[in-house]
């Protein structure tokens, strides 16, 4: 259950009330919230005579939930705003990671040249195995501060671990947390934590309660602005690298009010279904698209196979404004 205390409670009262009934104490922005169980379905007369208002959820999918809030987040990225009254489709592109000051200068320069605001890398990659290419670390994040100042570009780059968090935290505009971080606790509760919108993917092996719980867990720090990422899961199917869950999408949209970015390159794994992905997502109407390019696919550290050279991207590009326009929303 979700319970509005009185504006008039104080942070000490409020604490004191989340401790004796086993809540997570949190403040809105307009006033303390405490949140129990789902479980809970009726408030005692001491605490109904202390609350304004009270929301009852079916699960312990929350904050998120549409029961709750039936508007669409609005969040704000700095250059653009998602989510809410808006139509914006974001479109955010970049590699895998940053390899190199040549390599992502150039990548910046693609996202300037087609309008596109957010420019995504990795600097800390989650890979498979201990023996490939981990990623720059804090150079990488520099090296992405570096295209931020020359070229008025937003940031998004991933947290794989504790050990660098404070260093994501402060360097990235918007916070990927990994399909396998998607579990980690800490991770959750420090982004819950921090002035920056969160972006979380879906763990490949994680149900839809089980992602929006993740997210649940952002929110009740006190972090309003948590962007969900279906990235692919893993199912039978191995002739792609991973599935494009769109159904859970119509669901995440139907049942959540958070707003909902998808990740076709890591879903499809190889470049050559990547736009065509894109562009059914787009038709969807969700609220963003993460895409992986590099000026020379062939030769990334990372992800290379599901990577679009500049072309391929520039003729995907084009053509997401008209698919944009036929389900009403605009490219951003
Ligand atoms: C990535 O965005 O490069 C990445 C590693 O994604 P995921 O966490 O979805 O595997
Ligand atoms: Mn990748």
């Amino acid at each position: 259950m979700i319970i509005h205390l009185n504006k008039s409670i104080d942070n000490d009262k409020a604490e004191a009330l989340g401790r004796q009934y086993e809540a997570i104490c949190m403040h809105d922005g307009a006033r303390y919230v405490l949140i129990t169980s789902s479980k809970v379905k009726e408030l005692d007369a001491n605490l109904k005579s202390l609350t304004e208002a009270s929301f009852i959820s079916d699960t312990d999918i929350q904050l998120a939930s549409r029961q709750y809030n039936p508007d669409t987040r609005t969040i704000d990225l700095g250059v653009v705003t998602l989510g809410g009254q808006t139509a914006n489709t974001i479109v955010i592109t970049g590699p895998c990671s940053v390899e190199s000051e040549e390599q992502i200068e150039q990548a910046a320069t693609l996202c300037i040249e087609l309008g596109v605001k957010v420019l995504r890398a990795g600097a800390y990659k989650p890979r498979t195995s201990p023996y490939t290419f981990q990623g720059l670390g804090l150079d990488g994040l520099k090296l992405l501060d570096k295209m931020r100042t020359k070229h008025g570009l937003k940031i998004i780059t991933e947290v794989r671990d504790s050990t660098h968090i404070d260093e994501v935290i402060e360097y990235a505009d918007i916070i990927q947390i990994g399909a396998k971080a998607m579990y980690d606790q800490g991770i959750l509760r420090k982004c819950g934590k921090a002035n920056k919108p969160v972006l979380i993917k879906r763990g490949f092996g994680s149900t839809l309660q089980e992602f929006v719980q993740s997210a649940e867990f952002v929110l009740s720090s006190g972090n309003p602005d948590v962007m969900l990422c279906e990235r692919g899961i893993r199912t039978f199917e191995t002739r792609t690298r991973f599935t494009l869950d769109l159904c859970g999408v119509a669901w995440l949209r139907e049942h959540t009010n958070l707003p909902v970015i998808l990740d076709p390159s890591h879903a499809m794994g190889y470049a050559y279904g990547v736009s065509d992905l894109a562009r059914a997502c787009v038709a969807m109407g969700v609220d963003g698209l993460l895409i992986e390019t590099h000026p020379n696919p062939k030769a990334a550290k990372s992800d290379a196979e599901q990577q679009l050279n500049f072309e391929q991207f520039r003729a995907l590009h084009k053509s997401l404004g008209v698919v944009a326009g036929a389900v009403g929303r605009h490219i951003v």
